[in-house]
């Protein structure tokens, strides 16, 4: 049996769907034994001193984990995390895209449980046995996504192409026409780099029905581009979480962008405030801490994901039971501009306003002769007789809606906003996953 018939129930499987009491008997049980788990290492005996598995929030006083410790407690570092010196494992590298690389050890049993948040997942946002899947995800030097889907996808009863993120513009074209690939799946901005380089070579023959992106948010300005050029039908995103904190989230087909079901039988997702550690009522921002049940080689209690998010506090229509969780994206795409804090959300936002933009977007801070300037760069596809038109719409729209940096600007204290308009494809992305670069701080 594949991982499509091995479904049960209404869903993908019998937890989306399992009662509130239910819910919370199992998970509880699941932290309790999680706990028990890494007090086996001395680094948790004394830091779960202060888990109440009674109390509403059991791991309230429990230290967080920060990106930055993880790295000092594992391999080459230290194994001061590791429940288990011998055996073999997969040695990952998790973000950092300088210096040494910080890593992610996963016993093989570990990444084989990646199947069911992933069959979840995918299932949620509609993949059957019917799909031709083009794998674009980050392939080689210790990356980890590509090679768990991949598992996914060659089990699950579709058709997998296992392209990579390394997979050449032309190559994936070709393919899409030879073997009428119908899906595409990868990292936001090197998926929708591959759906425009396609376009630029000719969408005859071709149809990719559903897109499912992500490791980073997608935008509206950039879903509205894919669905009128392409005339996608679902673009959504099966999963969200980090390699240490493992899987989080997924969509399904009727979460709005930026919404997820929780996988709360796979972590024990809190959302608080970070300057007080108090919890977050539905409708209230936070920062995400994870705990991840199936990392038990390396045990990960309070991962600070680095992501703020806030619960939604309503059912999806859908019908899961599983806690939707609304991402609102890392804390720190941020610009201070003169007085006023600049966040990507918002730029992205002005962009998709304006229309005939991408959402293939980067912020820049510089600094001249002591003042700031914020420059928006921005891909578009448009004919040059409208690029003069959509620079001056988009320097006017950002400052719209911001009074203190529109003043800072009248007064000469912040120099203009500048708009720089660029070829599809012309920003700077990261080389090794492809990601885009979003915001750059004055050096
Ligand atoms: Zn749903």
């Amino acid at each position: 049996m594949n991982l499509f018939e091995k479904r049960l129930g209404p869903f993908y499987d019998p937890w989306e769907a399992a009662s509130e009491a239910v819910r919370r008997r199992v998970m509880r049980r699941r932290l309790a034994d999680y706990a028990a788990w890494a007090r086996r290492l001395p680094f948790y005996r004394d830091r779960l001193a202060g888990f109440d598995p009674k109390a509403e929030h059991p791991l309230l006083k429990v230290p967080v984990l920060a990106s930055d410790d993880l790295r000092d407690l594992v391999p080459p570092k230290s194994e001061r995390l590791l429940t288990a010196k011998k055996g073999g494992c997969t040695v990952f590298q998790s973000g950092g895209t300088t210096g040494s690389p910080k890593s992610a050890l996963f016993a093989s049993g570990e990444i084989d449980g990646l199947d069911l948040p992933n069959a979840r997942g995918f299932f949620a946002v509609g993949l059957t046995p019917k799909d031709r899947v083009a794998n674009l995800w980050a392939a080689g030097s210790l990356y980890m996504t590509f090679i768990h889907v991949n598992r996914m996808l060659q089990d699950y009863g579709c058709v997998n192409f296992p392209l990579s993120n390394h997979a050449a513009p032309e190559f994936t074209h070709m393919v899409a026409r030879l073997f009428k690939t119908n899906c595409v799946t990868g990292i936001t901005s090197v998926a929708l780099n591959a759906l425009r380089g396609m376009e630029r070579l000719g969408l005859e023959g071709i149809r990719i029905e559903k897109l499912y992106y992500g490791g980073e948010h997608i935008y509206e300005a950039d879903k509205a581009e894919i669905r009128r050029r392409f005339g996608t039908e679902i673009i959504a995103a099966p999963g969200y979480g980090t390699i240490d904190s493992w899987y989080i989230g997924y969509q399904c087909q009727l979460t709005p962008t930026g919404v997820f079901h929780c996988h709360d039988d796979q972590c024990w997702l809190e959302i608080a405030d970070e300057a007080t550690g108090r919890p977050c009522a539905p409708g209230e921002t936070g920062m995400a801490f994870a705990t991840a049940f199936p990392r038990r080689l390396t045990p990960i209690v309070r991962y600070r994901v680095g992501d703020r998010a806030q619960w939604v506090g309503k059912p999806c229509p859908c019908g899961r039971t599983t806690p939707l969780f609304r991402l609102l994206g890392r804390g720190d795409d941020v610009l201070r501009i003169g007085f006023d804090s600049v966040a990507y959300d918002y730029v992205q936002d002005c962009v998709a306003e304006v229309g005939g933009l991408s959402g293939s977007v980067q912020m820049r801070k510089e600094r001249f002769q002591g003042r700031d300037r914020l420059i928006v760069a921005v891909e578009t596809a448009a004919p040059k007789t409208e690029l003069s038109r959509l620079k001056k719409a988009l320097e006017k729209r950002i400052l719209a809606q911001r009074p203190t940096l529109a003043k800072a600007v009248r007064t000469g204290e912040v120099l203009p906003v500048r708009v720089e308009l660029r070829k599809p494809g012309a920003l700077p992305r990261n080389p090794r996953t492809g990601k885009l670069i979003r915001a750059v701080d004055a050096l």
